[in-house]
């Protein structure tokens, strides 16, 4: 109906009158209700905890699923049941950042249990066991394999992929080669960096390739090899996850906690807060811990000093409970 049709009623009567405001409330939940209707399908992103690795799920607005590594050969079993408890049935797209144990090993278990359609890599050769049994597997399952170069740009239905690494020449640590994504979701971008170090961080310092991200995957496990301050300060995330379990290089480093505090970021880790999936429709995002981390914050004892307490009470000293913030659920 017009707009003039409802500003200008016809019929100058009382009840005809009474009855423009519910006629006004109406047509305004009409006019709003193709907005309502266009409901956004969720970018989930999932930091599967497998101890000490990286393994990332996505299932994207348009149903396909990717996943970027797969922690070590023994996080297989447990990626592969939280995949199979999702309802993943196959996977549209593998990512394996590099060649390292702790991030192609459980993708051995994934390409047994279900089809894999196509892989990127950062080279097609690799001398380790683990990579050899990884790349067989590739072959015996007739997945396509390809590999990505800095500058790439790939759209996954609403979602944009921009490859930032690696680049020729190659460096000779594998760890600077890692497949880096930045995916970007409406106005929500996730940086996957694997195990990149700041070799890698100054190239694409130097590139030009937008970088800012609101979610950071924190290069090799919070190692201070990675993480430079002026990559940090570059990328500038409000959300950092740190896929880390038990280890004995001292990931995370106190460096690298201290300067993702610098540049404000909210920092989970897997060892910590268990499997962490983030949720956004293309403008918001949200945080879902599959564990809670509580820790008591004791007063400074002057606050006694303004404490009220009885003569014949005993003083205790005040606590609170700060957790993460819980958000929503995968599905
Ligand atoms: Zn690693």
């Amino acid at each position: 109906m017009p707009y003039s049709e409802v500003t200008t009623p016809t019929m100058k009567t009382r009840s005809s009158l009474r009855l423009i405001p519910f006629t006004l409330i109406i047509l305004l939940l009409t006019a709003t209700s193709p907005l309502q209707a266009k409901t956004t399908a969720p970018l989930t992103v999932t930091f599967i905890d497998g101890g000490q690795g990286d393994s990332c799920w996505l299932h994207l607005p348009n149903g396909d699923d990717v996943l970027v590594d797969g922690g070590k050969p023994q996080a297989g079993p447990t990626v592969v049941a939280y995949l199979d408890e999702h309802g993943v049935t196959d996977i549209e797209l593998m990512v394996a950042t590099h060649g390292d144990s702790d991030h192609i090993g459980g993708l051995i278990d994934v390409l047994a249990s279900m089809p894999v359609a196509e892989a990127w890599l950062d080279s097609q050769t690799c001398t380790t066991g683990t990579c050899q049994d990884f790349y067989q597997a590739l072959a015996d399952n007739g997945v396509v394999t390809s590999t990505v170069r800095m500058g790439e740009s790939y759209t996954w239905g609403e979602v944009d992929a921009l490859i930032l690494n690696p680049s020729e020449p190659l460096y000779v640590d594998k760890n600077e080669n890692s497949v880096i994504l930045r995916v970007s979701y409406g106005s929500v971008d996730f940086l996957l960096t694997g195990d990149a170090e700041t070799g890698a961080e100054n190239r694409m310092l130097n590139s030009g390739h937008p970088l800012e991200a609101e979610i950071l995957k924190v290069g090799h496990h919070g190692s201070s090899s990675s993480s430079s301050s002026d990559f940090l300060s570059a990328v500038s995330p409000e959300i950092a996850v740190i896929s880390v379990g038990p280890n004995q290089y001292g990931h995370p480093t106190e460096q690298t906690l201290s300067w993702l505090q610098a540049v404000g970021a909210v920092i989970y880790r897997t060892d910590q807060h268990g499997t962490i999936v983030i949720t956004t429709d293309g403008s918001t995002h949200s945080v879902s811990p599959s564990q809670e981390v509580t820790r008591t914050v004791f007063l400074p004892l002057v606050l006694k000093d303004y404490l009220t307490l009885p003569a014949t009470a005993t003083p205790s000293i005040p606590s609170r409970i700060i957790s993460p913030k819980a958000v929503c659920s995968l599905k």
